[in-house]
């Protein structure tokens, strides 16, 4: 059955405190909308104790081991056991700043579903790719070298994040967005046989989300920012 609801996924990247845990403790939700937490790792133990149950709870990103002699990495089975769902593999700054390349993005991916998580795969264009009309291109080598080695029936979420939109105030505009949510559907339609949620990420707010939501194929938001603003979330989870 085809699932309706909406999936807002907050990334608080390398921010947050047990304080800001405790303010979120208070989140509401009046609609239906799937919500996904995805603080550091030092938080997801309060994340667990504090959140309303509604809520779920993601990481940041795995290792593509499962163990072993590979100091500061944290394995998708120790994200399992700590109650995790769902974890971000390939956030634009990770593929930037610490030189992720797809395929080891794929190999984050098998290591999540293996571990029975849920991947939310993060891919994007920069804005130099942009402006060379190169979008779709690279979602497509993107989509290809991290997903298409994936078994069909697999449940995955992928999140369109264009990389000039990450922290800026910049959005695409509304034809933008549903050209390429379009895009990747068809995509990944070719290859999964499942219904693979596209989330829309990039500077989206308690003031643009309803609008972006509601543009064909965009399954729900990945959001930064506004993500760390009780207020601004809890409003942004009710869109
Ligand atoms: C992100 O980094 O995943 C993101 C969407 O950030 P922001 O909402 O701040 O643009």
């Amino acid at each position: 059955m085809k699932n309706n609801n909406k999936i807002i996924a907050a990334n608080w990247k390398m921010n947050g405190s047990e304080e800001l845990m405790k303010e979120f403790s208070q989140l509401t939700r009046s609609k239906h909308n799937d919500i996904i937490i995805c603080p550091p790792f030092t938080l997801l133990d309060s994340a667990k104790t504090l959140l309303p149950n509604f809520i779920k709870i993601g990481a940041q990103n795995c290792s593509e081991e499962e163990k072993g002699a590979f100091t500061g990495e944290i394995s998708a089975s120790m994200l399992q056991e700590k109650s995790v769902s769902h974890v971000l593999i390939g956030h634009s700054e990770r593929r930037r700043l610490f030189q992720e390349t797809d395929d080891l993005i794929f190999k984050k991916v098998e290591a999540a579903i293996k571990s029975k998580l849920t991947p939310i795969v993060c891919i994007g264009e920069t804005l130099s790719e942009k402006e060379a009309n190169k979008t779709l291109q690279v979602l497509d080598s993107q989509i290809t070298g991290s997903l298409a080695k994936i078994e069909p029936n697999k449940q995955v979420i992928v999140a369109y994040e264009p990389v000039w939109a990450i922290g800026t105030g910049l959005t695409p505009d509304e034809n933008e967005i549903k050209e390429t949510h379009l895009y990747i559907k068809t995509k990944l339609n070719q290859h999964f046989n499942t219904d693979i949620p596209i989330l829309y990420g990039g500077s989206a707010n308690s003031e643009n989300c309803s609008q972006i939501i509601s543009i064909d194929n965009v399954g729900g938001l990945l959001v930064g920012g506004a993500s760390l603003k009780k207020h601004d979330f809890n409003a942004i989870c009710n869109c």
